[in-house]
């Protein structure tokens, strides 16, 4: 089956709902790389949207599943429990950015993980209100889509959002938004629509994945946990993204400073498997009653397996450090490309370790290019490259290539990515 008949059958039969950044569909993959199905060979800088900090079928992960499978591949942890989610736990728990005793409860979507780290926020608070950042992105389900900052397309056309749940502005390159323009917009919040002492949790991306790998600013995380501290309100980093040495930390929240008290994470956790969770302070974790959280498949016996797996290769491949390396080598090459005759006009390269995205310009000199980033990654695809782009606008292509990754597979990829900023005609 080729990519055009593949192309044509999606079409026919899957609602365009569920958009698809390229039109290519994949055959097999390894490390770094992907092949579709009619043998074309592309770099992988998306790693399945932040999930492959360990590369595609890391062969530990691999063997672990496969372990797992032979002995069983699903119970159900609230029918009956198996070692490797409290194993997972334990280790997750150790690991915890943050002080004192933590305790850690898995699901399986990331759009879970923060819904279920607010369902702990409101239990351990008696309060309801959650205040979120524009641009911010934490999931598509009900109440996770009334936290995310993006209207279109997440919010719009779907009814009215969950009540008690509010937005301030985050601070973003394109935005003009300065940590006291941010502060000042939460004690206007608080003035208009909710006394602090009602707000149960605020949530913020250490760095905001889908809104343009837009780094917190420390003043702000530094600001925002005292003003938590002062009201009783509840800090929940997501992790969803940034997570799992990505930004050269285990946790992203690690580079501010801050300590969070709930932390939910998904994606680059188990390597490609379906897992996530919530590590969280263990005094509010257990605010919850039995059977309030949970799910079928949460904490799923292959998620955990695989995960375990994960935090194996990220210590023993020394992946902390790797992504600081790779962040980098790829910080000087982009820097290289900025002011560049013949290539698109860009931002200066921003992130953290190996989380690092860049805005595509306008050429005329007049700000950032509307889908810029959408054009350079559709570009790229025709060099060989799967890169995905970001940002309000659209303006930011964003790496998250394996940490796994050799150099030269990554200098390949770069030589791709610049290819595809050369100025058509
Ligand atoms: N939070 C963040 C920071 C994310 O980047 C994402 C996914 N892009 C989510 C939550 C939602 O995760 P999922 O798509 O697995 O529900």
């Amino acid at each position: 089956m080729s990519n055009a008949e593949l192309l044509a059958r999606r079409s026919a039969a899957v609602p365009c709902g569920v958009a698809s950044a390229m039109p290519v569909f994949a055959d097999r993959a390894e490390n770094a790389e992907i092949w579709d199905v009619d043998g074309n060979r592309y770099v992988d800088f998306a790693g399945g949207i932040a999930v492959l900090n360990v590369g595609h079928r890391h062969p530990r992960i691999i063997a672990a599943v496969q372990q797992q499978i032979s002995r069983f591949s699903h119970t159900a942890f609230q029918v009956m429990g198996y070692e490797s989610y409290i194993e997972l736990a334990e280790r997750l728990n150790a690991l915890a950015p943050f002080s004192g005793p933590a305790k850690t409860i898995f699901f399986t979507t990331g759009g879970e993980a923060t819904e279920n780290a607010v369902k702990i926020a409101r239990a351990a608070t008696g309060r309801s209100g959650v205040i979120a950042f524009t641009g911010g992105f934490h999931g598509r389900s009900a109440l996770a889509s009334a936290m995310t900052g993006k209207v279109r397309p997440y919010k719009w056309q779907f009814g009215p959002a969950l009540p008690d749940v509010f937005h301030v502005p985050f601070p973003g390159p394109t935005n003009g938004v300065s940590v006291e323009d941010s502060l000042r917009a939460l004690q206007f919040l608080f003035s208009a629509d909710i006394p602090p002492e009602a707000v149960a949790a605020i949530i913020m991306e250490p760095v905001q994945g889908e809104g343009g790998f837009n780094v917190a600013p420390p003043a702000l995380f530094r600001a925002v946990r005292d003003i938590c501290d002062m009201h009783g309100i509840k800090l929940v980093a997501d992790e969803v993204q940034s997570g799992f040495a990505r930004t050269g930390r285990m946790f992203a929240v690690e580079h501010s400073g801050v300590e969070p008290d709930l932390v939910p994470i998904a994606k680059s956790l188990a390597g490609g498997f379906p897992l996530s969770g919530v590590i969280g302070r263990a005094e509010l974790m257990d605010a919850v009653v039995p059977g309030g959280l949970g799910g079928t498949y949460g904490g799923s016996p292959i998620g955990c397996s695989a995960a375990l797996a994960v935090l194996d290769v990220i210590r023993d491949e020394g992946l902390l450090d790797r992504s600081l390396a790779l962040g980098e080598r790829m910080r000087t090459r982009i820097e290289r490309w900025r002011g560049k005759a013949g290539l698109l006009p860009i931002s200066a390269p921003r992130g953290l370790g190996a989380m690092i995205g860049f805005d595509i310009l306008s050429p005329d000199g007049n700000g950032f290019l509307q889908d810029g980033g959408k054009l350079v990654s559709t570009r790229a695809l025709e060099q060989g490259l799967v890169v995905l782009n970001c940002g309000t606008i659209g303006e930011t292509v964003r790496i998250l290539v394996p940490l796994t990754a050799a150099d030269a597979l990554v200098d390949e990829g770069l030589d791709r990515l610049e290819a595809a900023l050369v100025i058509a005609g």
